[in-house]
């Protein structure tokens, strides 16, 4: 907060603002233009007719719970506890709040990947504790296990991991994810995973890292419903981990929200429990997106990098001629009617001149748009 009292506004709102002050193709803030599927939208309608309006159980409703434990055996064979090892959340933001919030002590390390989502930074400053990060190197954007090595020490509460990966697209590799689990071990600390864009991964599937030996009982695995069912603004979340890490984070959840969305949960526990061919069309759809992006920014000059997974392409606008991101992210609806998001953004001021350059543009939107907004950036390089 400002002196004055004022706040800055997180970069997505501010761009999503600039889109709609500039008329620009709004390719910065991530979420889709289409709607979900109709089972999830009409089971929400449903439920708010048969009067499903009420405050709902403070863990969530057992039909989402039991459909959360459900879809973690199907899809990654794990087991879990529908009564004690489910915490349904207001969305990831508020799953990674009450975590972070209940495990970090003041002057606690939290080590994170860097670029890593704007959420994290702030939720470390605000449980005083001390945020570590541990840089993803170009081109694919892996962290080098030696920077992990140094980075998590006796000092470290939470290592907190975001695959796949928002911004960069990448996903951890197997190795990373097991040098991880290794150092939780040998230093005694908690694993938090967030997974919202697990169901939208291109070419591999989602490894999560509590499936690995060893990790279950030191992890707490987070995602939300807003990313595979197209909902984001209903905010429906959840984490699973070991019963007495969720009795922890309850207590704090339990003063954030308390609870929320009641006739939403009925509906994302109908998602969850679509057909696997729901949850391979979605990533073909989205890998389809990717690369009319990719190539349309290819084509515009930019150098690409390779979105793995997720909603979220990065492209170099050096060879552009544009070295600093921001300056170009402020022009870009001027230059191009398009807004995108500078990755230093996502970064601690020290880090961010080696992304200074990237932008992170959003594939989630139809082809169309996508499209044309491709040909616009096409005048960059005129
Ligand atoms: N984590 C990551 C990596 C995200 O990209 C987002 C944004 N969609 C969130 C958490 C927040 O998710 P939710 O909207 O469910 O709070
Ligand atoms: N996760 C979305 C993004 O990265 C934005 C969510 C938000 O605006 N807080 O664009």
């Amino acid at each position: 907060m400002a002196p004055d009292g004022t706040i800055s506004a997180t970069i997505f709102a501010e761009m999503s603002a600039l889109a709609e002050a500039t008329g620009a193709i709004n390719l910065g803030q991530g979420f889709p233009d289409e709607d979900g599927p109709d089972e999830v939208i009409d089971a929400a309608r449903r439920a708010i007719k048969r009067g499903v309006n009420q405050y709902p159980p403070g863990r969530g409703t057992l039909e989402l719970r039991t459909a959360i434990a459900e879809h973690q055996k199907r899809f990654y064979t794990i087991d879990v506890e529908p009564d004690t090892e489910v915490l349904v959340t207001a969305g990831a933001t508020e799953a990674l709040a009450a975590t972070i919030l209940s495990l970090v002590d003041e002057g606690d390390e939290v080590v994170t990947l860097e670029p890593f989502y704007d959420a994290y930074g702030a939720l470390i400053s605000l449980a005083r504790g001390e945020h570590r990060t541990v840089p993803l190197r170009l081109p694919d954007f892996q962290p080098d296990p030696d920077d992990l090595r140094a980075a998590i020490t006796d000092r470290t509460r939470l290592i907190l991991i975001n695959s796949p990966h928002n911004p960069t697209g990448t996903i951890l590799g197997r190795d990373t994810l097991e040098l991880i689990v290794e150092l939780a071990h040998e230093h005694d600390a908690l694993i938090v995973t967030d997974e919202v864009y697990e169901h939208l991964t291109f070419d591999e599937p989602h490894v999560p890292i509590a499936s690995l030996p060893g990790a279950w009982e030191r992890t707490i695995t987070i995602s939300s419903g807003g990313k595979t069912f197209s909902t984001t603004g209903w905010k429906i979340g959840w984490i699973t981990g070991p019963a007495t890490l969720i009795t922890a984070i309850l207590t704090v959840k339990q003063f954030l929200t308390y609870v929320n969305g009641a006739p939403f949960q009925p509906a994302i526990a109908t998602g969850l429990a679509l057909p696997d061919e729901f949850f391979t069309d979605i990533a073909a759809t989205l890998k389809n997106k990717r690369d009319v992006l990719s190539h349309g920014l290819e084509k515009a000059g930019f150098e690409v990098f390779d979105s793995k997974a997720g909603y979220f392409v990065v492209a170099d606008a050096a060879p552009l001629g544009y070295d600093n991101a921001i300056t170009l992210c402020r022009e870009l609806p001027e230059l191009a009617g398009v807004v995108a998001v500078p990755i230093s953004a996502f970064c601690h001021e020290e880090l961010a001149g080696e992304y200074s350059s990237l932008v992170r543009f959003a594939f989630c939107k139809r082809v169309e748009v996508l499209e044309l907004a491709a040909a616009q950036l096409a005048r960059l390089g005129r």
